[in-house]
């Protein structure tokens, strides 16, 4: 799986991987990998660029292979079935060797054009560099909004600092990538394990352009899915609130039941009260099934991940057929 790179005694070039998840994507391909290699072609650097394709249906891997066919810089890791981005994601980065990487999407969201900016932190030493956005186009006011929300409450509940309006763009060096290597639990949010590995990390602000062509693979229930899957893999704090909440609740249960007695005793019992009873019923119901549901989230995972299964299956390697180096 190794290729060495052909470096020769006088250059100092690298190797700079480009990782890309793709998922349905034949409308954008042809356009990104334009503006890609427009770009890597004046990068002074060994080039290597990944395709992981993660299940698509339509003429995505067909167009992969013909890329393949005329530029030996790529290779194409097809995937048995779609894994979703973030396995995606992941599974590049396992079969990545170079000294940066870089994750970009395919939809040309993330403008290639700041590869060579980030490049440029890195050789001021930095592990991370990660693209932040400073606007968003193209999306609707409910998704930014709830985008910005959900970033926001994550930046105040969870223990690692999670960059606020950072998507996956951005570029790792080899030791931040050796570390995401380590960290192999199911349920990734890997935007907090980014964030997790620490190192030296530094943002470049962009404005985050609207997809070039085709659909956005999210809608509201996958980004709820996604809003939990990082709220529960980067804090327990819903845990706690269920403690606090059901702590609470009881304590007022307990005020009531002594103001209920000493009615009784100073002003007698008129059997009313029904009313007030059934809502205190309810109210003690819901609150236990809340707290059961979000203990059940976290437990739901917890099975998930004791099962151990692999991440993710390869169906297909394509590897690339030589490290080339630009203009040489
Ligand atoms: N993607 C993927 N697997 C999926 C969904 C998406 O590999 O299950 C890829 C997709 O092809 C694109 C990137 O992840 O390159 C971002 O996807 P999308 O544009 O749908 O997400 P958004 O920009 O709306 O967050
Ligand atoms: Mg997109």
């Amino acid at each position: 799986m190794m290729q060495t790179s052909i470096k020769t005694a006088t250059d100092n070039a690298f190797l700079l991987s480009i990782i890309v998840p793709v998922f349905n994507e034949q409308e954008v391909l042809h356009e990104f990998y334009r503006r890609l290699t427009g770009v890597l072609d004046g990068i002074d650097a060994i080039i290597d660029i990944i395709f992981v394709n993660d299940g698509s249906t339509d003429y995505t891997l067909l167009q992969l292979q013909k890329f393949q066919a005329n530029d030996p810089r790529i290779s194409i890791l097809d995937l048995s079935r779609n894994f979703g981005k973030e396995i995606a994601m992941t599974a590049g980065l396992d079969y990545v060797r170079g000294d940066a990487v870089i994750i970009i999407d395919a939809d040309l969201q993330d403008p290639p054009e700041l590869i060579p900016q980030m490049i440029e932190e890195w050789r001021q030493g930095f592990d991370v560099v990660y693209a932040q956005r400073r606007s968003r186009t193209g999306e609707s006011a409910l998704k930014k909004t709830t985008a910005s929300l959900f970033y926001r409450i994550m930046q105040r509940i969870s223990r690692v600092r999670i960059p606020i309006d950072t998507g996956d763009f951005r570029l790792l060096s080899r030791r931040a990538v050796d570390a995401l290597a380590g960290l192999r639990e199911r349920h990734r949010f890997m935007k907090g394990l980014f964030a997790w590995i620490g190192y030296p990390q530094k943002a470049i602000l962009y404005d985050r352009d609207a997809r070039y062509d085709g659909a956005s693979k999210w809608n509201y229930p996958a980004l709820w899915n996604f809003a939990l899957e990082g709220i529960t893999s980067f804090s327990t704090l819903p845990l706690k609130v269920a403690t606090y909440l059901g702590t609470f609740t009881a304590f007022g249960a307990f005020l009531y039941g002594l103001f209920i007695i000493f009615q009784t005793l100073f002003f007698g019992n008129p059997v009313a009260g029904y009313p007030s009873l059934l809502v205190v019923v309810l109210f003690l119901g819901g609150i236990q099934l809340m707290a059961l549901g979000v203990i059940g989230e976290y437990l739901g995972r917890m099975f998930d991940e004791t099962k151990g299964r692999p991440l993710y299956l390869v169906k297909d390697y394509l590897p690339a057929v030589t490290g080339k180096k630009n203009d040489s």
